[in-house]
């Protein structure tokens, strides 16, 4: 039928022009990019989806893109899916006529509970026959159950999966079922998503009905073609990185296109933006090399926590709202009620003119009688949530360091210089309560030693050194630049960074350890994040109380068989699977080429991974998520930095 989709991939799920995107052709389309590992593979199937909803139902593009990143609405919302696999259990189990026990076999069987369900849902014969599922009202469903609370609300929650999953045809229950759980496993990350969305609003030819032509590229040749795929993905990108919410970046490329995107999606008080973070230097050397006789900062690096402080204006721009002030964390997380202190004691903070403002600070644990910085173990201690301000036994301390929006304009672009000299012009120094990071401009080696050294006595854990001026000192929003380098104490003596490293298996332990897990297998992920590829097992550093709160922990995310995007050897099949979910900091000795190993494999030798040597536990970074663990590529530089590799071996120069 020629006035069906004709650019879907999947034939049995089209719908006509202006109709509601079936469920089915979301659920298709997920299923195929599940049995892809390619990672180009999967961005050409999903942007074939995606072109077709915007040339057919461009309204359904929103729900689309949160679906397949199993998210409900931006991060700062904590809108989150979690069902207790219990009471998908009992939905699914009272709609097709089995108990729990036979459902938890069947998952077991099946690998997860979104395929027994499935199955289960195929072998059900239903009296009436619903209406097809749409994507729209399966995601409005899915809203409505993240949002329902209280005690009645199980009850609720069970009868509105139960009137989806009675509709579901096909592999429509997987997805439901692993949406709600609130584990998607398709191994799509986000960035190849933005790539999609960028390939399809390119593709998206003009339409005589009128579609908007998002952008006029048909007919290219095809390296002009790829070259203008790629510049629409930098700019989705990091306009996404700017405004980090679909509900605004969404409907503003469909109105205006990629080229006009960034004017309707800047930085915004209240959307917190993805931060800027740093390399690990290894020598003082290195910050010279590295900057090329540019003028640069050292500034005392806190051991703390971040803190995104955004401050929006009153609804006519005259002055500070500070009632609706907010605290982010470096992953977009709201922790506004997390800090009500430093909330209360923000109006002094500000001079008198500031009427909007984002401030980038590292909040710290603070003895106010002895004037002291105290360990981020004490700040750990602190609630997470919903702290009462006269209960807060942990004080803190705001250290500023970065001033990224000022009265209505985004100071971004501007070089840090510019940036701190406002910070200093519009904000107080409160000792003990607000302070500007410490710093010192160097020039030469001993001036950065001195500096190293008064920030260690100072209780800092070393040195964040930042240009100044010149390109170099802009604020690099989401990456990881060259431009900001972190110089630790330990970075001179040992190997560098510490890894942070995905935990995902576990081994049972003996003797004194009987009855937890005594050692685990660690993984970083591969650049595109759809791999997790497998680094070390490591069992030291732990203390018993560690491993039994860490066993815990753990035994939340088992499953039972490795994904099928893990990667490692057959000799280090651990005896308990885990959903790549906790992440913990890892220090070691030195790394080395491993034959067994999987990480990084084929970055810096063909058929060798990378592993960590004399792994020893830190702490848990329960601040990132598994995406923002160490990638291999970051694996692959900390072991070519190392001396020994550097002067031994032929340097290979694919590692930027
Ligand atoms: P990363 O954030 O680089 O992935 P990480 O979370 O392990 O790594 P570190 O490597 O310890 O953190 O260093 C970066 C963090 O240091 C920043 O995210 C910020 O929270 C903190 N920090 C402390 N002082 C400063 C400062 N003066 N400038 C920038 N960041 C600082």
């Amino acid at each position: 039928n020629p006035s069906k989709s004709k650019y879907h991939p999947i034939n049995d799920a089209c719908w006509s022009k202006g109709e509601e995107v079936p469920y089915l052709a979301l659920a298709k389309t997920l299923e195929v990019i599940e049995a892809t590992s390619a990672r180009l593979k999967m961005i050409d199937i999903l942007s074939n989806y995606f072109r077709s909803v915007i040339v057919l139902t461009p309204e359904d593009l929103l729900p689309s893109v949160y679906m397949c990143l199993n998210q409900l609405a931006p991060a700062y919302h904590s809108l989150e899916l979690g069902i207790a696999e219990t009471y998908l259990m009992k939905a699914v189990g009272q709609c097709t006529g089995r108990t729990v026990q036979q459902l938890k076999a069947a998952a077991s069987k099946a690998g997860d509970l979104g395929a027994a369900a499935a199955h289960a849902r195929a072998t059900q014969r239903t009296m009436f026959k619903q209406p097809p599922l749409k994507a729209r009202r399966v995601f409005l469903a899915l809203k409505e159950i993240a949002r329902m609370t209280g005690h009645a609300s199980v009850n609720k929650k069970i009868a509105k999966i139960q009137s989806l999953f009675t509709a579901c045809r096909n592999c429509e229950a997987k997805y439901l079922v692993r949406s709600l759980e609130g584990k998607l496993r398709i191994g799509l990350a986000e960035q190849s998503l933005l790539q999609a969305l960028a390939l399809a609003v390119t593709t998206t030819p003009p339409d005589p009905e009128g579609v908007k032509v998002l952008d006029a590229s048909k007919g290219l040749p095809a390296e002009e073609f790829k070259a203008r795929v790629d510049s629409n993905a930098f700019t989705i990108k990091k306009t996404y990185c700017e405004c980090p919410n679909y509900d605004a970046v969404i409907p503003a490329l469909l109105q205006y296109g990629v080229k006009d995107l960034p004017k309707h999606c800047a930085l915004t008080p209240g959307v917190p933006l993805k931060p800027m973070l740093a390399h690990p230097a290894r020598a003082v050397q290195e910050l010279f090399d590295r900057f090329e006789g540019s003028d640069f900062t050292c500034e005392w690096k806190y051991d703390g926590e971040r803190a995104q402080i955004h401050v929006p204006s009153t609804a006519d721009g005259s002055s500070a709202d500070f009632s609706n002030a907010a605290i982010f964390s470096r992953n977009q997380e709201n922790n506004t009620s997390k800090y009500p202190d430093v909330l209360h004691r923000l109006p002094s903070l500000l001079k008198a003119g500031v009427s909007s403002c984002v401030l980038d600070c590292e909040v710290v644990a603070y003895d106010i009688q002895a004037k002291q910085i105290l360990p981020f173990q004490i700040l750990s201690t602190r609630k997470r949530k919903d702290a009462n301000e006269a209960e807060i036994k942990v004080q803190v301390c705001v250290y500023a360091f970065d001033l990224l929006y000022l009265n209505g304009a985004a100071l971004v672009s501007s070089p840090l210089k510019e940036r701190r000299a406002l910070l200093k012009e519009h904000c107080n120094h409160i000792p003990g309560e607000w302070e500007f990071a410490a710093s010192k401009d160097c020039s030469n080696i001993e001036e950065v030693q001195t500096a190293l050294a008064d920030a260690v006595k100072g209780s800092c854990e070393g040195l964040m050194v930042k240009a100044l001026e010149g390109p170099r000192a802009a604020y690099d929003i989401a990456r990881r630049s060259h431009n900001w380098l972190k110089l630790k104490k330990d970075y001179l003596e040992g190997v560098g960074d510490t890894v942070d490293a995905v935990v995902i298996g576990g081994y049972l332990g003996r003797g004194r350890r009987a009855g937890v897990y005594g050692g685990f297998l660690l993984a970083c992920r591969d650049s595109q994040g759809e791999e997790y590829q497998s680094l070390c097992k490591i069992g030291t550093g732990f203390s018993d109380e560690q491993l039994q709160t860490l066993s815990q922990q753990l035994n939340e995310h088992l499953i039972d068989a490795p994904r099928t995007y893990y990667r490692f050897d057959s000799s280090h099949r651990p005896d308990a699977w885990f959903e790549s979910a906790c992440v913990w900091e890892v220090r070691c000795a030195d790394l080395s080429l491993s034959p067994a190993h999987r990480a990084a494999l084929g970055l810096v030798d063909r058929d060798k991974g990378i592993s960590l040597r004399f792994p020893r536990f830190v702490r848990v970074r329960e601040d990132k998520t598994p995406e923002q663990a160490t990638s291999s590529q970051q694996i692959a530089q900390l072991y070519l930095n190392q001396d020994q590799v550097k002067n031994h071996a032929p340097a290979p120069t694919q590692i930027e």
